[in-house]
């Protein structure tokens, strides 16, 4: 194929190159010097303090490829895996910045060249969204792009569905700001969906593929908005979704590095539907906990560390739901650095350690998977009225070592949910006991790093643990 993601990747660097930006280097998942964020979620992350005029950058244009992860604060993309064709936890964005120089007309006009012009897509197939008290915008789309009416969307600020069109980005609950004009791309009518705005948008159909923000504003914590010293332009593509129109596949794990990790993962686990929705979680993993751990995070009972160690312990789920019993999810990293090293030295460079960091929390969840499962399985014939009980879901977690978002997900499939306020109040009560026990100087909880470094005959098995009034977190 002509268009590979490693072509789209230096294509639209080559495009903002030759526009006056200056090239920068993807920032790392674990954003630097910013502790109101989990992840990185975007390009401007990295850029932050740039807009909010508190740092100065040798240069007022710029590009980039930025690795962003969307599995925890704001943007929380998770549970949408395997469930639409366009969400992952981790994904690139292709991204250009005016810090104070360029604004809209600059960014729009742009933006439609690289698409149409460069890549080729056809015209009627675009249509855009702006902020709806935004003219500006509006009438740079219609007179000078010379989109008609029709296929330009006045949207609102978002009221709470989780992708429902919203044309005021932030990147936190606090921080830089602004309406935005995005770029969807329409798939077909054989698609299901409706257009931006409309009560069925949330369909594959069209496709958001390119948000442009005019940041500003510096949202503060009691909600006013500052203005920001200068006018910027901050704006993301995702190079999967883009990679998915340009190879003329629907989704985005059709697109090359995805079919590599998903023809791997179907030789690892013995499933030849390449469409199972078991293949594309596991194979949109691994890019996640990869990177995170090239990143520096590890598997762990709280923070980045606990995020990660749930997006690991899903994937293997999945893969125990194809019948595995081996360890495979690690196997999956040399197709990974294959396809993603090139673009990332920091992958291959550390393959070693992620193998091995994968190794290890596979054979630690192995030990409760298998009857973690049985247990659950043992609830659902039970249950009547398709809510798994909160006790229930707090023994698989404190017991099993399965994240009450795990219970949920297999739950979820399964057509019923969890009581997550009684698997809450469960986790308070333990708490409690925990602390009026206070066996380790007042509710210091025995963590499952440390069962598990116990030599095995010291190893007294969970349910010992728990007989003891000791508990083991996650
Ligand atoms: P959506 O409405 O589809 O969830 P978004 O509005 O949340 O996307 P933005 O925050 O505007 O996305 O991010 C800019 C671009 O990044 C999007 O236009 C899209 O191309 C891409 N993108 C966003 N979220 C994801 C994701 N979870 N997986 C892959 N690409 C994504
Ligand atoms: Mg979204
Ligand atoms: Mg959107
Ligand atoms: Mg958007």
């Amino acid at each position: 194929a002509k268009f590979t993601t490693s072509q789209i990747r230096a294509d639209f660097l080559e495009f903002f190159k030759s526009k006056g930006h200056t090239i920068v280097p993807s920032a790392p998942l674990v954003p630097g010097n910013d502790p109101t964020l989990l992840f990185t979620n975007s390009g401007m992350v990295q850029f932050k303090d740039v807009f909010l005029g508190a740092e100065k950058r040798s240069y007022v244009r710029a590009a980039d490829v930025q690795r962003c992860l969307r599995a925890g604060g704001k943007h929380n993309d998770l549970d949408s895996v395997g469930y639409t064709a366009r969400h992952h936890t981790f994904f690139e964005m292709l991204g250009n910045w005016s810090f104070g120089d360029y604004f809209k007309k600059e960014a729009i006009a742009w933006s439609w060249e690289l698409l149409t012009k460069v890549w080729g897509l056809a015209p009627e197939r675009l249509l855009v969204t702006v902020y709806h008290t935004d003219d500006e915008s509006y009438e740079l789309w219609n007179k000078m792009i010379g989109l008609p009416p029709e296929r330009i969307v006045r949207i609102g600020d978002n009221k709470g569905a989780p992708y429902a069109s919203d044309n005021f980005w932030q990147m936190a609950d606090t921080g830089p700001c602004g309406p935005c004009t995005e770029i969807f791309y329409d798939h077909g009518e054989h698609i299901a969906g409706g257009p931006p705005g409309s009560p069925d948008e949330d369909g594959d159909r069209y496709i958001e593929i390119w948000n442009n923000v005019f940041m500003q504003f510096d949202r503060q914590p009691d909600g006013t908005l500052v203005p920001l010293p200068a006018p910027c332009v901050d704006t993301g593509m995702g190079l999967e979704r883009l990679a998915a129109i340009l190879q003329h596949v629907h989704t985005n794990y059709e697109i090359d590095l995805f079919q590599a990790l998903i023809r791997k993962a179907s030789e690892l686990t013995g499933m030849a539907d390449l469409e199972n929705k078991s293949l594309r979680v596991i194979a949109d993993h691994i890019r996640a906990c990869s990177f995170l751990i090239v990143d520096g995070v590890l598997p762990s009972n709280e923070g980045r560390g606990y995020v990660l160690r749930r997006i690991i312990r899903r994937a293997l789920r999945h893969g125990w739901m194809l019948g595995v019993r081996q360890p495979f999810f690690s196997k999956l990293v040399p197709t990974l650095v294959e396809q993603m090293g090139e673009a990332y030295p920091e992958l291959p460079a550390q393959a070693d350690t992620v193998v091995r960091a994968l190794q290890a929390e596979e054979e630690r969840f192995a030990e409760t998977l298998d009857s973690g499962m049985k247990i659950f399985d043992d609830l659902a014939a039970k249950v009547t009225d398709g809510v798994i009980p909160g006790v229930d879901a707090f023994r698989l977690y404190d017991t099993y070592g399965f994240p009450v978002d795990l219970t949920a997900d297999i739950a979820r499939e399964r057509g019923m949910t969890v009581d997550m306020e009684g698997f809450e109040a469960s986790m308070e009560h333990q708490r409690e006991t925990a602390r009026a026990a206070g066996k380790f100087g007042g509710g210091v909880t025995l963590s499952a790093e440390l069962v598990a470094s116990l030599e095995p005959t010291a190893f007294l098995g969970y349910e010992r643990l728990q007989a003891d009034g000791l508990s083991v977190v996650a």
